[in-house]
């Protein structure tokens, strides 16, 4: 290569290189968007993830997001949607959940950088004197740790290809340091390593009556003004688009035809990676990056096996199952959740419809829980934080505990059921979590004693993988079939150990703890069909084929009560 670049951060040329990297070794498929936001490129780059696994290549994926918050677990699930939690505890973007269901894989934090990670991390570099005497600039010190990233993950990986996406659209201010570093990344590594692919939007305005392609071309062109040519165009619609409109978009933005591809709306995300594969989309990258001879032949069977047993056209049973939350407005706050339900629904050839329960709305009267489950086969309350809403769950549970209607609760959803539980059965009427009422008299749910400490609400709670052993001879072990399991929590309270022995001898089974540090995991009611809740997210591990057991459980009881 004829570049001159160095690792040395006072040169201009300062591109950091990790010890052994070959340029090649890993290539990279890098996804952007233009024109609007929101029309599926995380959803587009699981499927883009799955299509290539399944042609027996290497695959794993990373998010670069543009917004400053250093991860995703500050932010309020009504603006960003659902915070998803990984294995090592880093909280990230729903992508990665995406990207873990359909690749079926666990990734890590080095998997989801925001340009708040990049920048702190230069800042503390600067504070400690690493760049001493030198000022500290976009180029080439930012676009170059957002090289390392990459470059850092390939090596780790030992991927062959990498699929990086891009948050937010082109033109975007925010992003621009990425794409720079991409347009400097190809440069670099050389053209046939890094494909670009730009996922557009085609308007189609009902007051035209045809589809418009004008925003695309513009959208598309400054991706080049930024010197990135795009390799392959994917254009999303509401309807399939003409040729006519792909000819324009090729014509106008240097991509050949053959390589501009359409991608309307389809009504099951499961038949994406097999839609993409036929309209020529992993042929497209894979000629790009010169792998077509290694992996030219389409992994058929697979995909579409796995298509077919995600897709249920004729459900035998369907049944409703209400969610109780506070977030009901936006459903991208509880994505993991609905997708958990969906693998459960493909499991059991079952339709599974959704009924929000808005639990603000059921603070005081009584009676309108009943009034508000009416229909529902089953409830759900989901994980949460803090008062509001939180008395309308209790309500909902106890009707549902009441009327042996089968019950999940997701970690503030087991909290809610402890409350409720010692409330209405253990007769201790103050019962409640000090994450409400700090001075509550009883304190059912406390803080964890190792939280009490802690300053500081990012990334400080009891996050990710851990250990939950699970006692023999109760349904969690019926589902699990296994003693030791891993799931993943989010959370800073927890069963006070206080209470075990009143809720236990009024029937509430602890059916996994912690091991010695007893924090109670997992809690069931024998008494009942299915009353079940977890400290833990179980949807966080759910996978397509693979429901977690805990959602699967649950279902069965739905569909058996029906
Ligand atoms: N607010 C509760 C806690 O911090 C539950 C958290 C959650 O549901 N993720 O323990």
């Amino acid at each position: 290569m004829l570049i001159k670049i160095s690792d040395k951060s006072s040169e201009e040329f300062y591109t950091p290189i990790p010890e052994g990297y070959k340029a090649g070794k890993t290539k990279y498929v890098i996804i952007t968007g233009s024109v609007i936001s929101g029309i599926g490129k995380g959803v587009f780059s699981s499927s883009l993830g799955k299509l290539l696994l399944d042609r027996g290549l290497n695959v794993t994926q990373i998010k670069l997001e543009a917004y400053l918050n250093v991860d995703s677990g500050t932010l309020n699930p009504y603006r960003h949607g659902e915070v998803f939690v990984l294995d090592d505890g880093s909280e990230t973007d729903m992508d990665l959940g995406s990207y873990e269901r359909f690749i079926d894989r666990n990734l890590t934090g080095d998997s989801f950088i925001t340009s708040g990670k990049i920048y702190k991390g230069i800042i503390e570099k600067e504070r400690r004197g690493d760049y001493l005497g030198r000022d500290v600039q976009f180029i080439p010190h930012v676009t170059g740790e957002t090289k390392m990233v990459l470059r850092n993950l390939a090596m780790k990986s030992k991927a062959d290809v990498i699929l990086v996406e891009i948050g937010g659209t082109v033109g975007d201010f925010e992003n621009m340091f990425a794409l720079e570093a991409i347009r400097e990344l190809r440069y670099e590594d050389g053209e046939e390593n890094v494909c670009v692919v730009n996922l557009t939007y085609i308007l189609e305005p009902s007051s035209v009556g045809e589809f418009k392609s004008k925003a695309a071309q513009l959208g598309i062109k400054r991706l080049i003004e930024m010197g990135i040519q795009p390799n392959v165009i994917v254009c999303r619609s509401e309807n399939p688009i003409p040729n006519s409109i792909k000819e324009k978009i090729s014509m106008n933005v240097n991509v050949p035809l053959d390589k501009v591809i359409g991608a309307h709306n389809l009504t099951n995300i499961y038949k994406i990676p097999l839609f993409l594969r036929k309209q020529g989309v992993g042929d497209a990258i894979l000629d790009i990056l010169n792998l077509k001879n290694k992996f030219g032949k389409n992994g058929d069977k697979k995909l579409k096996d796995w298509t077919q047993k995600m897709t249920v056209e004729n459900p035998s049973k369907e049944i409703t199952i209400g969610i109780a939350g506070k977030y009901t407005g936006l459903h991208d706050s509880y994505i993991s959740i609905l997708k958990a339900l969906e693998h459960c629904g493909a499991k059991t050839n079952s339709k599974v419809n959704i009924k929000w329960i808005e639990t603000t709305a059921l603070e005081k009267g009584k009676g309108e829980a009943k009034k508000e489950m009416k229909g529902v086969d089953g409830l759900i309350v989901p994980g949460g934080f803090g008062t509001r809403g939180a008395e309308g769950k209790i309500a909902c549970i106890k009707h549902a505990r009441e009327n042996n209607i089968p019950y999940l609760g997701l970690c503030y959803g087991f909290q809610m059921a402890v409350i409720e539980f010692a409330r209405n059965v253990c007769g201790l009427k103050d019962a409640n979590t000090t994450e409400i009422d700090q001075k509550c008299k009883e304190d059912v749910i406390c803080i964890l004693p190792e939280q009490e400490e802690l300053d500081g609400l990012g990334g400080t709670m009891r996050l990710g993988g851990y250990d939950v052993f699970v006692k023999e001879g109760t349904q969690a072990f019926k589902l699990y079939g296994e003693k030791k399991i891993r799931e993943r929590f989010r959370h800073r309270f927890n069963v006070n150990t206080k209470y075990i022995d009143v809720l236990e001898k009024n029937g509430l089974v602890f059916s996994g703890n912690a091991g010695k540090k007893r924090i109670m995991q997992i809690l069931e009611l024998p008494s009942h069909p299915f009353f079940f809740g977890t400290q833990f997210h179980p949807e966080f591990t759910s996978r397509p084929l693979k429901p977690n057991p805990c959602y699967l459980g649950f279902v069965k009881a739905c569909l058996n009560k029906k």
